[in-house]
């Protein structure tokens, strides 16, 4: 009964439900190949073997007891670190929480938990979710399991290592300008950002609040709709939680997509994308095509502004959401102060690596006064325009497709002294927060170094449905 790791989600429920293998046996062998390659990786934070083996044990009392299962029942899950858990630390990848530990779920967990769902440890992350590589974990960086040399993208890049190396089977990140999409592409998984609203984001530690959402990584479309069903929904503890009712994902991912509507947008074929990733998105589109699916060019004029802007609410926002760490409560202490100010301000220092002081201070001048209207005020302006950009589109198109990102794996330490070159890694990932849309990243190919390539997938708001439809169509022929 080895390498159960290797099976899919939905392959190992199966086989708990029918008696074939316990949920003990699965979460046993899993540790097992976890021991083995997690020193290499390094995806996780923490690993919660104990607690995991005990809800194992539970979930294998139920079975026997012919107890009625819930829908993630036995499958081993892992989650971001910044996604609070009840009684398991819950770190940010920051020093400043290293020794956070919630005293409650996020509504996600909860959900996860009432689903039968078992959770194994937390995974790295860019600080609070800043950045594009996973190097700017306070804990070091995660590897990209397709070369170790490489980063697996971020900041969800623990969760998307760990999806890819088998080490899980499916995952939890958090997505605020591209972190679940950008690591899905670099490591060769499929990651959804869902329309804002769609996921309850209590529990998340906020970075930029009206940005975040949390969304499900897996090794492929039915494993990541089935965890989807399971954290989407109403939830009266986050303001801006969506009131719907839920479709039922799996049964719409295997219905014909012949018909559909593709738009490609040509700011999304410009200068400085790698032309191996131009040509894996054309072949995929291409695949679309003999599908039935109808293409048609379209244009999203202020896309161009997507960076700039996104780089000025982002920060914004995380500088007013970060001022809560002052070294009072939730947090690490500076040792030596004098007075009140010092101690804030040295445990702010010493707490926050240089990415999220860079964030708090270009935040802090935006919000400034005399500079608001000039910064923060046209930021907003242009993200409205962002939006209609997309409304006019979907009024023409079923989805629009591009690539995730216009690179391929770079090296560990290769841009890390580059801001600026770290942040464009994120221009076609950032309108889609901006908006509020929903958005996919699917394998669509490798490169010539065998490096995973992403296809972007964007889609009409609360149409998570059409975009995992279409996105299941290319995984099937691509099988
Ligand atoms: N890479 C982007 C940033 O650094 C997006 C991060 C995210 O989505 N959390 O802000």
């Amino acid at each position: 009964m080895m390498e159960l790791y290797k099976h899919n989600a939905l392959e190992i429920k199966n086989l708990i439900i029918q008696k074939k293998v316990t949920a003990k046996e699965v979460v046993e062998d899993l540790f097992r190949h976890i021991e083995s390659i997690e020193p290499q990786i390094k995806a996780y934070l923490t690993l919660t073997k104990d607690s995991a083996l005990l809800q194992a044990r539970a979930i294998d009392e139920k079975i026997a007891k012919y107890q009625k299962l819930g829908l993630l029942v036995g499958i081993p899950i892992a989650i971001k670190d910044n996604i609070c858990t009840d009684g398991i630390k819950t770190t940010c990848a920051s020093r400043l929480l290293s020794n956070f530990i919630p005293p409650y779920d996020a509504y996600v967990i909860k959900r996860i938990k009432q689903e039968d769902g078992i959770i194994i440890g937390k995974t790295n992350l860019d600080e609070f979710g800043m950045g594009s590589s996973c190097e700017n974990s306070a804990f070091g960086p995660t590897h990209n399991p397709h070369d170790l040399s490489r980063v697996p993208g971020g900041s969800s890049g623990g969760s998307a290592a760990a999806v890819a190396a088998n080490t899980a089977f499916l995952a939890l990140g958090s997505d605020t300008g591209g972190s679940i999409r950008q690591p899905a592409s670099f490591c060769g998984i499929v990651g959804l950002k869902p329309t804002y609203g769609l996921v309850s984001r209590y529990g998340l530690v906020a970075f930029a609040s009206s940005l975040d959402q949390i969304g499900p990584m897996a090794r492929n479309v039915p494993d990541l709709a089935l965890l989807l069903q399971v954290i989407a929904g109403y939830d009266r503890q986050d303001s801006t939680s969506v009131n719907i009712t839920i479709p039922d994902y799996l049964s719409h991912i295997e219905k014909d997509v012949k018909g559909l509507k593709i738009g490609i947008p040509k700011e999304y074929f410009s200068e400085g994308i790698e032309s191996e990733i131009k040509e894996s998105v054309y072949q995929a589109i291409k695949l679309y095509e003999k599908m039935g699916l109808k293409i048609m060019d379209i244009s999203l004029p202020h896309s161009q502004y997507g960076i700039a802007t996104y780089y000025l609410v982002a920060p914004s926002e995380a500088s007013s959401n970060l001022a809560r760490y002052d070294g009072t409560h939730f947090t690490s202490q500076a040792k030596d102060y004098q007075g009140l100010r010092d101690m804030i301000s040295k445990s702010r220092s010493e707490g926050f690596g240089k990415e999220v002081k860079r964030r708090i201070l270009l935040g802090t001048f935006a919000l400034s006064s005399g500079y608001y209207d000039a910064y923060y005020l046209r930021a907003l302006k242009i993200r409205r325009l962002i939006r209609q950009d997309f409304d006019q589109a979907f009024k023409k198109v079923d989805v629009i497709m591009g690539p995730t990102s216009p690179i391929s794996p770079f090296k560990i330490g290769e841009k890390i002294d580059d801001p600026l070159k770290m942040y464009l890694c994120d221009i076609f990932t950032v309108t889609a927060n901006l908006a509020g849309i929903p958005a996919i990243s699917i394998p669509c190919g490798v490169t010539q170094n065998k490096l995973p390539i992403g296809l972007q997938i964007l889609g009409k708001p609360l149409d998570e449905a059409t975009i995992l439809r279409v996105t299941r169509a290319l995984e099937k022929i691509g099988k």
